[in-house]
């Protein structure tokens, strides 16, 4: 498998690129674009297998449930989880996040309790540990990384006290693209009697995740960073820790039996899925998985590492730009962030969109880690496996420019 997919040009896979437009995209971390096998299960959906899943009795509403449910088996593999009740489909990544902090953070946490986040979370991984730290009184902590982006075990054991109750950590920073230590993370944790949360809306579409072996608490991704639709994301939580929770949300669907004062809530995982679900996503990101595990984390890994390794290196050669993070193509999972000494980074974006070259310029929903580092704003351009080497000479030939452009 992953010799015929050396060679293969898998740009042909994506409608998107087939167009007569010109696009070199660089901004996958913030969502991917999706191959026509993925576009083709959410079609085939609608038109084949279409009513509202986990209701209808009658052929079409059961195929239309089986449907859903064998995506949630695929993200079961995917995850290599225990069981197929330990993954909640939710619209993405902040939803289910938001999920554990209500039902999880809210009730479980306290005065005198705290609450460990590190520096580099996407806003999504903070925020709703702040509301939980506001209403609970538990302190909200943080754990500093170095200014590559590297968590020590040191600093990591550091930043753990008798008090610690839960952490949120991402697997991969959606800035420096470095992969954190989430096993030795949930090791130390758990000596301290603490939870973890781990944030892999970044890490999900680049390195193989397995759950069980990592032993962490909650994992969260989105599917649309995964070559699947937007509105479709998941949470996995290990199962004793989300018997005991609460629904998130309330309503139909995640129901038993409801009487006029009460109700009796339905088993994992339709608990934490109230409302009509997106069967059709979730199809898709069914897909998405199956199209990914064709190519293989092999072909993968070694085409994001070889097209970053490029563009680092050209990169380097062009005066006034400063890369964060390691030397090292294997330690960015295809993310490069930079700067251009004089130049804006919404300048450079735009520079660079002349060119037809997409990248993101801003804070990366990571304000406090713009803070840490002592930037406003930076550039980052994010390369997948099917970007190709032309493209990456074409975005450094572009940025090489930038300065002179500026006057
Ligand atoms: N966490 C990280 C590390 C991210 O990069 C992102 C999105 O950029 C998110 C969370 C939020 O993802 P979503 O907007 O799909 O919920």
């Amino acid at each position: 498998m992953d010799n015929r997919n050396e060679e293969k040009d898998f740009r042909k896979d994506f409608p998107i690129f087939q167009q007569e437009k010109e696009l070199i995209y660089l901004d996958n971390a913030a969502t991917s674009q999706r191959p026509a096998c993925v576009l083709e299960a959410e079609r085939n959906f609608y038109e084949n297998t279409n009513a509202n899943p986990l209701r209808g009795l009658y052929e079409l509403g059961l195929e239309a449930t089986d449907a859903y449910e064998n995506a949630r088996k695929c993200v079961q593999g995917f995850l290599h989880a225990g069981k197929a009740e330990e993954i909640i489909f939710t619209r993405n990544t902040t939803e289910a996040l938001n999920l554990v902090a209500y039902s999880y953070g809210l009730n479980r946490l306290g005065p005198g309790d705290e609450i460990l986040v590190s520096i580099m979370e996407h806003h999504s991984n903070l925020l709703p540990w702040q509301m939980v730290s506001r209403r609970t009184g538990a302190e909200l902590k943080f754990l500093e990384c170095g200014q590559d982006g590297e968590l020590t075990e040191e600093q990591i054991r550091k930043a753990f006290t008798s008090r610690t109750r839960l952490t949120a950590v991402t697997q991969v920073s959606n800035v420096f693209g470095r992969e954190n230590p989430i096993k030795e993370i949930v090791r130390i944790a758990h000596e301290h009697g603490a939870v973890v949360v781990a944030d892999a809306a970044q890490s999900a579409p680049h390195i193989p995740i397995n759950v069980q072996e990592l032993d962490v608490d909650f994992l969260a991704f989105s599917g649309h960073k995964l070559m699947a639709p937007m509105g479709i994301g998941v949470l996995y939580g290990k199962e004793e820790l989300l018997q005991d929770m609460p629904p998130f949300l309330t309503g139909g669907e995640m129901i038993e039996r409801v009487g006029r004062y009460d109700a009796v809530y339905a088993p994992l995982p339709h608990r934490f899925e109230a409302g009509t679900v997106n069967a059709a996503g979730a199809a898709a990101l069914g897909a998405a998985i199956g199209y990914l595990e064709g190519i293989g984390w092999k072909t993968l890994q070694e085409r994001e590492d070889r097209l970053t390794a490029l563009a680092l290196e050209q990169m380097e050669q062009i005066p006034g730009i400063r890369v964060l993070g390691s030397r090292d193509a294997g330690e960015h999972c295809g993310i490069l962030t930079f700067t251009v000494e004089d130049v804006h980074p919404h300048d450079v974006a735009s520079i660079l969109d002349a060119d037809h070259i997409a990248v993101r310029a801003g804070h990366h929903c990571a304000q406090p880690l713009m803070e840490y580092l002592k930037v406003p704003s930076m550039v980052r351009a994010s390369i997948s496996f099917y970007n190709t080497e032309e493209e990456i000479r074409a975005f450094t030939e572009s940025l090489s420019q930038v300065r002179r452009k500026m006057g």
